[in-house]
């Protein structure tokens, strides 16, 4: 449990050092597209090495068919660095099938080239082009492909006799591409899991406005900060401030100078405490600043700080004199305390600052 806490902030602490852009993050039909690219390169290589060797065992018919495969392989390379993803998908498909029937029917079951039909199985039902009923019955014709393929060619004699040292040199050579060939695909489709899942999580924390830590990951922030508190750690302060007026931003200025506003307020808040503080939109206008390791004085002195940062705001998004300001009530988490009341210390403490004429600091009280 803690563990998985201390990932969970680890994550976001790079997220808050580079704001989330979901437009930055890798899309599954990137990291599928760059799978492809790996494929192709693999096997216009390993295409271009049979050229050679069947030359020299004189089987020109699988010379040829190697030929074109590598040809197949730059298409695709091409094709796919331009990002015509589902051609390049159906051109590598189509090669695996024919190359692998062509080659089987041509020297025989035992040289192993049916088992790059198999890769075709997991490619298809990865791939996110195709609907998945489509995925699924494409996935059942390969396999019905490759059991008919063993029914006919298993037991056939080849078309063309090849020295049996060679057939076993192949069928190694084939089986050991193809293994690799699956761990490069499980590799990449683990990846692929886990950065969804990390983009996922990163959009759970996150307020999609200002980018901070959103009040529900806050939340377990503080009750980790409070547990190290309890367990006699270092001390932990809150600041909950509140901007001044808003509602009169948004009426003479408009929502989207508002949400401007927001932002301004959250990169003034972000910049003005270290790396080690947690800043969070807690509500609408309303800004959850947790200072670890801090004490009370030193704490009121941040406040300070971050207030006067926000007052200096003189320019948001073009706009000038928006007359920004913020209130913010401040408490330090006592022991045996919990992080709701202390909570609702600050809040209080910032209400008496509303109270008292606002663009102020006020310590929370005993009660
Ligand atoms: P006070 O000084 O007493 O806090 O006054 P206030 O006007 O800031 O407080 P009030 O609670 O009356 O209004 C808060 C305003 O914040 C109203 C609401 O429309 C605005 N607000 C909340 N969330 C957003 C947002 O995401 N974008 C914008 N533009 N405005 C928001
Ligand atoms: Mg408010
Ligand atoms: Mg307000």
């Amino acid at each position: 449990m803690q563990r998985i806490f201390k990932e969970k902030m680890g994550a976001m602490d790079r997220m808050e050092r580079k704001p989330a852009d979901p437009g930055r993050l890798d899309s599954g039909a990137s990291v599928f597209a760059r799978l492809m690219l790996v494929v192709s390169v693999i096997a216009g290589l390993a295409h271009l090495g049979f050229i050679g060797l069947f030359l020299r065992v004189q089987v020109p018919a699988l010379a040829l068919a190697n030929v074109a495969s590598v040809l197949v392989y730059v298409l695709t390379a091409i094709l796919i660095r331009r990002g015509r993803l589902t051609l390049a998908t159906l051109l590598i498909v189509l090669e695996v099938l024919l190359h692998g029937v062509v080659a089987t029917a041509i020297i025989g079951w035992a040289a192993g080239f049916h088992h790059y039909l198999l890769l075709v199985i997991p490619v298809v039902i990865v791939s996110a082009y195709y609907r998945y009923s489509l995925r699924f019955i494409l996935a059942c014709a390969v396999a019905l492909l490759y059991l008919g393929l063993d029914l006919v060619y298993r037991e056939a004699t080849p078309a063309v006799a090849v020295p049996a040292p060679l057939i076993d040199g192949l069928h190694y050579i084939n089986l050991a591409t193809v293994l690799l060939m699956l761990g490069v695909l499980a590799t990449v489709y683990q990846r692929l899991v886990s950065r969804a899942e990390q983009s996922l999580h990163e959009l759970a924390c996150t307020d999609p406005l200002t980018q901070l830590r959103n009040r529900r990951f806050m939340m377990e922030v503080a009750q980790h900060e409070a547990a190290v508190v309890e367990r006699g750690g270092r001390p932990l302060s809150l600041l909950l401030g509140d901007i001044d007026h808003f509602k009169r931003i948004n009426d003479q200025h408009g929502h989207a100078v508002g949400d401007g506003a927001l932002r301004a307020i959250a990169q003034v808040l972000r910049d003005g405490v270290r790396e080690v503080d947690h800043v969070a939109r807690w509500g609408g206008e309303e800004f959850l600043v947790l200072l670890p390791g801090t004490e009370l004085d030193e704490a009121q002195q941040v406040a300070d700080r971050l207030r006067r940062a926000v007052l200096a705001l003189v320019e948001v998004e073009g706009r000038r004199q928006l007359g920004l300001s913020i209130t913010l009530g401040l408490a330090e988490l006592r022991p045996g305390e919990s992080i709701e009341q202390a909570l609702m210390r600050a809040d209080r403490a910032l209400y008496e600052g509303k109270q008292a004429g606002r663009n102020r600091v006020v310590l929370a009280g005993q009660a």
